[in-house]
Order: C-alpha cells, then structure tokens, then sequence
C-alpha cells in the first residue's frame, strides 16, 4: 500500500485545488522555506484524524482554513483527500483504492468520508489504528520530534523507543493496574 495522490483545496497555503501524486517508492518534496512542505504532512495528518490545532501549528481548527493573503481574500473550507493504493488489501477494505476526506467549514461544520461515502472521525481513525499509519504512529514524524529525539534525557529517549517498539502502552496499562 503507499500513498497514490493527495488532494489539498483552501487548507492553509494551498487556496487553489492543488493535486500531487505520488510513485511508490522514494519522494522528496523540496522547495523554499514557507512555501508549504511542512503544510502538505499536516494535511496528511490532519485527515488521518489529528484532533489537536496545536499540533498543527494554530490555536484552533479553523486555523487550517486558508486565511487570506494580500491578494486573495480568506476561504470558508478547507478539504484535503488522500488516495491510497490498497491492491495489497493492506486497509481491510474490499478496494484496491482508498479515499478518505476529511472537510471542515469554517462555522465549525466537519465531514469526513471514506471512498466517497459519509462517515465518522471514528471510522477513520480506526481504519488507520493498527496499520501503522495512524496519526499517533511514527509513519510521520515532524522537525520537533526530532529534535526531541536528539535532546531527550535516557529515560525519555527509552520511552520513544518503546512507542516504535509497540510496548509502551502495555507498560502504561500496568502502570495502571498497580496503582488500582
Ligand atoms: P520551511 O522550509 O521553513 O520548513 P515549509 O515549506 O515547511 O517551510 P510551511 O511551514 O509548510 O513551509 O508553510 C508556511 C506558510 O504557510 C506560511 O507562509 C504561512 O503563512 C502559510 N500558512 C499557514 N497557515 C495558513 C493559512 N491558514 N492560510 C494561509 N496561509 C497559511
Ligand atoms: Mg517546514
């Protein structure tokens, strides 16, 4: 499975419809600083279900909208799709190809769609638990957390290892239960 295409329309630089795609294999997307590298990963992000504006560098949703340059005046929604090649039938899905969109309005107004048809946050969210690629996985892993990485103490660092390792929610739940 790899990531085919990705559609961006009025989510943060990208005001006009902007469509990339994707070989499988190797990309390396380059280009001057602010001219939206970092924005295209959020996007990716975002509609695997990023709940939190912080994380997507604003104060809230609605901050992902485009807000307007000196020529062009703010948009009202934001839509950013990704279509996914599932021939190996990685997503438990019937489809050699996955769309999912996620839409948001700028009066606060959500959806979210998988190959088309309306459906839940939840639905996404969990279509991507488990394959590796959720938002919370190490499929994408931002400027910050690298810098993280470098400038953790041991003991943190350790954690980071056991996240990627798959064992830290385990040692979490045990946390847990001996405190009970
Ligand atoms: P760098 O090389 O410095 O990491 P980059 O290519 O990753 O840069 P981004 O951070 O993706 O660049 O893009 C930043 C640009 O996106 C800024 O010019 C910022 O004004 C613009 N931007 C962010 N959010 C919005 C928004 N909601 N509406 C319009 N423009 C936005
Ligand atoms: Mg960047």
């Amino acid at each position: 499975m790899y990531l085919k295409r990705i559609e961006l329309s009025g989510f943060k630089s990208f005001a006009d419809r902007t469509v990339i795609e994707f070989d499988d294999g190797l990309t390396a997307v380059v280009g001057p600083n602010g001219s939206g590298k970092s924005n295209i990963t959020e996007a990716i992000r975002w509609v695997l279900g990023e709940q939190s504006a912080k994380s997507l560098r604003g104060g809230k949703m609605p901050d992902v909208i485009f807000s307007g340059s000196a020529a062009r005046k703010p948009l009202n929604i934001a839509e950013v799709t990704l279509v996914l090649n599932n021939e190996s039938h990685f997503l438990p899905l019937d489809f050699s190809e996955v769309s999912v969109t996620r839409r948001l309005n700028r009066n606060g107004d959500s959806d979210f769609f998988i190959n088309k048809q309306s459906c839940r946050l939840k639905d996404i969210v969990d279509l991507f638990t488990d394959s590796g690629l959720g938002k919370e996985s190490f499929s994408i892993i931002s400027q910050g957390k690298v810098e993280s990485i470098f400038n953790s103490k041991p003991e943190d660092r350790r954690g980071i290892f056991e996240e990627a390792a798959g064992v830290l929610k385990y040692k979490q739940r045990k946390h847990k239960a001996e405190q009970k």
